[in-house]
């Protein structure tokens, strides 16, 4: 098996360098708080020895990681570019504007905001950037008033009262959905009277007639598309024309694939920029950046964005802004359109190697970065796939598949993705490896009883696995040429 490094492991030209800057970094650290230094240097290793396939995570290049361990960080810059509400922010201006440049550059939209510090916060003031647009500007007009500390204890109630009950068509959680958009224990479920839109029951596949049947009986304000467990592609254009039909607002939440759209992966209808009213991302997932959010948007939802703080957040975070302007110059090199394309071929590579070996996908397979594996055929929950995995060292995590007998805690899918190993360098044939391992860790493990926690593996499979997975692993190495 031969390691395709020409498509990935971003920083190798300059490992020499790194290496001396972490030996240092973690010399200093050593000697305030050792026990820290050595957990970092564990967590390396660790990442370094384990076959992630979490379809959330990724590993970002040195320059992005050293990037974020600066003054940056003791700085405070509440306000935007230009307009601070603290002095001495020049520096910080500089940062901002450059990671919101490549962010339009890189994705073709007219507006990026840098700030959020994480996907649920992109969310929350892309939420609250519609309702501002929306809502409180032509509640403020109506009542002839400029600013909200301009009306009476009385009016602002009411447009209180107006804002606190909107409405939010989004994706269902049991069907690839996340939880920030618009469900009962997230900030979203109850600031929103929401409802979702499922999968088909025969094909797992959205069925945009049943969206817009279900968009024009609930009016809602804002329809949101985009997901972090749907193996499959999306028609943002037809999103936007049902989300115009019924006078929503489109938000995409693009946090998991935003990778493969950077990379030119998804384009024309499948690449939601040109098509939402306001698209959120976070920075850490297939965009391979530094763990933070971000929010693109047009002209008209521009303004109320630029107000993320104080709307929503506090100070930004400078040095994970610095990181992301990074992270979004990386992406915009040709190299990272050749991993976004690998991201997507691995993926089917992987599903099909599932496919022939008898599993389960929900859909059939995938067209994006992730494949959801039904485990019920091997007689397991996803807790109990997920576990006899983690034994055998392959980390993943379990997701629910629609309509899941066993329920949101114990489930019965396991969901795999491809951005972290394609970033080490692993092409088609070890995906199809990778698939070969876990079969082998589920058809032989059996579940205790009744129990849907409780499991045991035959003897000797975990360290079968243990050992192929090393051999590919060692093949294909984390930060090539990185000593500590
Ligand atoms: C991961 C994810 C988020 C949340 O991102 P955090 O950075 O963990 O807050 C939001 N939306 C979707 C669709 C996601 O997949």
């Amino acid at each position: 098996m031969t390691a395709d490094s020409s498509i990935s492991a971003p920083g190798t030209e300059y490992a020499a360098t790194a290496s001396e800057a972490y030996r240092a970094a973690l010399a200093v650290i050593e000697s305030v708080e050792p026990r820290i230094a050595d957990a970092t240097r564990k967590e390396l290793a660790d990442q370094r020895d384990s076959l992630k396939l979490i379809a959330s995570e990724n590993y970002a290049s040195p320059a992005v990681l050293l990037t974020m361990g600066t003054w940056f960080s003791d700085k405070y810059a509440e306000g935007t570019v230009g307009h601070r509400f603290y002095a001495a922010c020049q520096n910080v201006d500089t940062v901002e504007s450059l990671a919101a440049e490549h962010a339009r550059e890189l994705f073709g939209a007219p507006y990026a905001y840098a700030q959020p510090h994480s996907g649920i916060d992109a969310n929350l003031v892309a939420f609250w950037a519609i309702l501002a647009t929306r809502i409180e500007a032509p509640g403020l007009a109506e009542l002839g008033a400029k600013h909200v500390n301009d009306l009476s204890e009385q009016d602002w109630e009411k447009l209180r009262n107006k804002l606190g009950n909107q409405r939010l068509l989004g994706m269902s959680l049991d069907t690839g959905g996340h939880l920030t958009h618009g469900f009962r224990p997230n900030i979203s479920g109850k600031m929103f009277h929401q409802r979702s839109y499922g999968t088909d029951a025969q094909t797992g596949l959205i069925d945009y007639d049943a969206v817009a049947a279900a968009a024009r009986e609930f009016k809602p304000l804002i329809l949101v598309a985009g997901y972090s467990a749907y193996p499959r592609r999306v028609n943002f254009a037809k999103m936007r024309e049902i989300a115009d039909e019924v006078g929503a607002t489109l938000l995409v939440d693009m946090a998991h694939f935003a990778g493969l759209v950077a990379g030119k992966v998804f384009t024309g209808d499948e690449d939601p920029v040109p098509h939402a009213h306001v698209t959120t991302t976070t920075t850490h997932k297939s965009l391979r950046g530094p763990r933070g959010g971000l929010v693109l948007a047009t002209e008209e939802y521009a303004p109320a964005v630029d107000k993320g703080c104080p709307m929503v957040l506090g100070g930004p975070l400078s040095h994970v802004m610095a990181a992301k302007a990074v992270a979004l110059a990386e992406a915009r090199q040709p190299a990272f359109r050749e991993y976004a394309q690998a991201v997507a071929d691995n993926a089917q590579s992987l599903a099909e190697g599932f496919t022939k070996r008898g599993a389960n996908l929900v859909t059939g397979g995938t067209d994006n970065h992730l494949v959801l594996l039904d485990v019920t055929s091997f007689g397991l929950t996803g807790r109990q796939a997920e576990s006899a995995l983690l034994d055998a060292g392959v980390v993943t995590n379990r997701n629910a598949v629609p309509a899941d007998p066993n329920g949101a805690w114990y489930t019965s899918g396991i969901r795999f993705g491809t951005p972290a190993l394609t970033t080490r360098g692993f092409g088609a044939a070890e995906f199809d490896k990778v698939a070969e391992l876990v079969v082998d860790v589920l058809s032989n493990t059996q579940a205790e009883g009744s129990s849907k926690a409780k499991y045991t593996i035959a003897d000797g499979v975990a360290d079968r696995v243990h050992a192929a997975s090393a051999e590919i692993l060692a093949a294909n190495p984390l930060y090539p040429g990185l000593t500590l």
